[in-house]
């Protein structure tokens, strides 16, 4: 066997996970970033309907409820959670592939995904995207145009139970303001290609 066989996926290559409140600019930050790092962006089951924002096929494998607990049940997922009602998972074998290959991949998922990744890899990376302010968020939120204004009171709420919920997990190593978006992505690509301790 060579040295390299015996090292773990999350060893060979690079797992990042970045997670934050629903509006924080999450999604522009990775596609960005996937892009630039280069990193394989994983692509996530999920219950919920496609939207028309979604790029289909691209970053969300949409399937019903039934399904999603097949795939539960065959251990095709390498993390899943509820979030909003809905299901979401990682679909584990192209993340495990693209480590193996010595890559970084990308994942986009929710504080209860992220903890559930670092316990399983403690040497992936977590990052939480925090919103300047809560009018900000509540800014954002409302200029998305997808959700009424009792929906964005509870994603408010959310957003704060989850902030407080990624500093409890101490899965999270980097906390990043997210003011401008291209000096966010600068301060991630820096940590991500910085020198960091073994752990993560
Ligand atoms: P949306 O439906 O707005 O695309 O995503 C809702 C939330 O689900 C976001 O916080 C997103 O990060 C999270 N999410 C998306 N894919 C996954 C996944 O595969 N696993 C987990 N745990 N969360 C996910």
């Amino acid at each position: 066997m060579t040295e390299s066989s015996q090292l773990s996926p999350d060893e060979k290559g690079l797992l990042l996970f970045i997670s934050g409140p629903s509006g924080v600019g999450k999604s522009t930050i990775c596609r960005a970033l996937a892009a630039q790092l280069p990193a394989e962006f994983a692509l996530s089951a999920t219950t919920r309907l496609g939207k028309p924002q979604d790029q289909w096929g691209k970053r969300y494998l949409f399937i019903n409820a039934n399904e999603f607990a097949q795939r539960i049940e065959k251990d095709e997922f390498l993390e899943y959670a509820q979030v909003f009602g809905h299901w979401y998972g990682t679909l584990k074998a192209p993340v495990i592939e693209s480590l193996n290959a010595g890559k970084k991949v990308l994942l986009e998922i929710d504080v209860q995904g992220g903890a559930q990744i670092k316990v399983m890899f403690p040497r992936a990376v977590g990052i939480l995207i925090l919103p300047p302010s809560e009018e900000s968020l509540v800014q954002r939120l409302t200029s998305r145009g997808r959700d009424d204004p009792a929906t964005i009171t509870t994603r408010l709420a959310q957003a704060k139970m989850e902030i407080s919920a990624a500093r409890n997990s101490g899965a999270y190593s980097l906390e990043v303001v997210n003011q401008v978006v291209e000096t966010t992505i600068e301060r991630i690509k820096e940590f991500v290609q910085g020198p960091r301790p073994k752990s993560g």
